[in-house]
């Protein structure tokens, strides 16, 4: 088993960072595997070298300790690019020059007013840059691929091939599902499924034309994360609830880009007091804010309702 926890050091780890990573450090050494770090710093105008040095200290604090090197994606470029190219010469993706108010301004004409809809790649794309570059996507080995251009995969291409479906994804986001001996009440989408299933139309309809690379940055979360799982030989992905729907997206890739599809456990979402979920931006439940006041690691465990260990 390799398990491995992938923070983005663009703030402090807070309460439910220490509970994932916690989880997947405990379920990996239970099991006498390995735990990885990766360092997802693909976004450079948000990642500090100051928020890496702390999550580790964190990270180190509680306990949790990694078998390797930290993957480090901001050195990984390469392996996006080539992963591009991939996509590019099988036609499935596109250069696409609408900014988040075109895409909006595009959405929203039928209904005034009317809820955008929105999937776990953020708005669903209207389609606007798609069929123009038909020609190019045709015949890609003339037409190579453009370095500095935000890029989106053809759902509707992308879901089609006909051996992307042939499973479903076995995970255990419902019921009880025991990490390392300890029980948790695993929250999936529907609240009942062990199992996450998706047909190519909730791929088109839900989740539409993803960015697989921003202009700036010369790849996307999503496809980071796929070729990362596979570089490093993650075999379980422990992760929050909260990515349950990005899962689709990433089991899409591997189909597409041939790369193993790890077992995934989504978990349950650390709340604060009015049960919004923690995010980066929640400096009040930071680790780092605890451990000055005097907490000890095993509090933190307390505090996310695991044993003290
Ligand atoms: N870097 C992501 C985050 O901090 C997690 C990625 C993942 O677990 O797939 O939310």
């Amino acid at each position: 088993m390799i398990t491995r926890f992938a923070p983005s050091p663009t703030g402090p780890l807070h309460l439910g960072h220490a509970y994932s990573a916690i989880l997947a450090h405990d379920m990996a050494r239970a099991a006498g595997g390995q735990f990885l770090l990766r360092i997802e710093d693909i976004d450079q105008t948000r990642s500090k070298p100051a928020w890496e040095s702390q999550l580790i200290d964190d990270l180190n604090w509680l306990g949790v300790w990694w078998d390797a090197e930290p993957m480090r994606q901001s050195e990984r470029l390469p392996a996006y690019s080539q992963a591009l190219d991939m996509l590019w010469n099988m036609g499935l993706i596109y250069p696409c020059t609408c900014t988040r108010s075109d895409i909006a301004a595009a959405m929203s004409a039928p209904q005034e007013g009317a809820e955008l809809s929105s999937g776990p790649d953020g708005l669903i794309y209207p389609g606007t840059c798609r069929d123009e570059m038909w020609f190019e996507r045709t015949f890609p080995e003339t037409h190579p691929r453009p370095q500095t251009a935000t890029l989106r995969m053809n759902m509707a291409l992308a879901a089609g091939r006909s051996d992307a479906f042939d499973h479903r994804i076995d995970t255990p986001t419902g019921g009880w599902h025991s990490y390392a001996g300890y029980q948790e009440t695993g929250m999936g989408p529907s609240g009942k499924t062990g199992r996450i299933e998706f047909t190519p139309e909730d791929m088109t309809k839900g989740v539409g034309d993803i960015v697989v690379a921003r202009r700036d940055m010369g790849t996307s979360y999503h496809l980071s994360v796929v070729l990362d799982d596979a570089a490093q030989g993650i075999t379980h992905v422990i992760r929050g609830a909260d990515l349950t729907e990005a899962t689709k997206i990433h089991v899409l890739l591997q189909h597409i880009l041939r790369l193993p599809t790890p077992s995934y456990h989504h978990h349950r979402l650390i709340r604060d007091d009015q049960g919004k979920r923690l995010a980066k931006r929640d400096d009040a439940r930071a680790l780092s804010k605890y451990r000055a006041e005097g907490a000890t690691p095993s509090d933190i465990r307390r505090m996310v309702g695991l044993p003290s260990g």
